[in-house]
């Protein structure tokens, strides 16, 4: 049985955090080119949910939507090693019968986790690499809404306020991504709270704000976005509301 206040505040936490990250239906944009027809997000297939210990308990006593995700075999052991202490791995009904209050944080989040620089900073969202070539919105970040970084930001902060074991999480998990991005030669980029994007240098962590038309885009939005013109866009935008 979770505590009062622990069930508060997540009942808080969800409230706050509960806009899709852009005007844009992004599941539209991934869904055809996911071989089950699903957002990726939403198909267990590709990514397997994680919440908070606390969190769990608190879906537990309020919906059927969840139950522990089970599998067996070398790739839920993977997954089991990867996973930050403190959360556990979920599976949902599935994308028709999505309950959108009783969505996880990670749902909420994806494809963003809080990045944290190595003295415990939190400048902004940085995404899942794993997900480039999958996940539409990491190839358009520009259309990430202001209001939802706002939300990411206050949510994670009062996380991190009422649980600093998973602040501690994520800044091991920024600094794995840090070692991973560095052993590749890449940059991390990250979207700032005031609208900004940087890119980050994972050696020296130093970083430089970049225009949204110089980030990348991959997998099959690579073309996708070379195509798309501003005029098309706003007009995408329009008929998807
Ligand atoms: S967040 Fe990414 S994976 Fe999820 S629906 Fe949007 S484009 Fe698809
Ligand atoms: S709860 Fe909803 S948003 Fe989260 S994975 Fe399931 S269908 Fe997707």
């Amino acid at each position: 049985m979770m505590e009062l206040l622990d069930r508060e505040i997540f009942r808080e936490l969800y409230r706050g955090f509960a806009m899709p990250l852009s005007e844009i239906d992004c599941g539209l944009r991934c869904g055809p080119y996911n071989e089950y027809g699903v957002p990726v997000c939403c198909d267990i297939h590709l990514v397997i949910p994680s919440a908070f210990d606390l969190e769990w308990g608190f879906l537990k006593e309020n919906t059927d939507l969840w139950q522990p995700w089970s599998c067996h075999g070398s790739v839920a052991q993977g997954l089991e090693e990867e996973l930050q202490d403190g959360q556990v791995l979920l599976q949902c009904k599935g994308y028709q019968e999505c309950q959108r209050d009783y969505r996880t944080l990670t749902c909420r989040a994806f494809p963003f986790y809080p990045y944290l620089d190595s003295k415990g900073f939190f400048p902004g969202l940085g995404y899942y690499p794993d997900f480039r070539d999958v996940c539409w919105i990491i190839s358009n970040l520009e259309v990430v809404s202001q209001v939802y970084k706002e939300a990411f930001q206050r949510t994670f902060q009062r996380v991190f306020e009422f649980y600093p074991e998973y602040r501690s999480n994520f800044a091991s998990y920024s600094n794995y991504l840090r070692a991973e991005a560095s052993e590749k030669n890449e940059k991390i980029v990250l979207l700032g709270f005031s609208g900004n994007a940087y890119l980050v240098n994972p050696q020296t962590e130093q970083n430089y704000e970049v225009d949204y038309k110089e980030l990348g885009a991959y997998g099959p939005f690579e073309i996708s976005r070379e195509l798309q013109f501003p005029a098309e866009n706003r007009s995408l935008q329009d008929t998807e509301k």
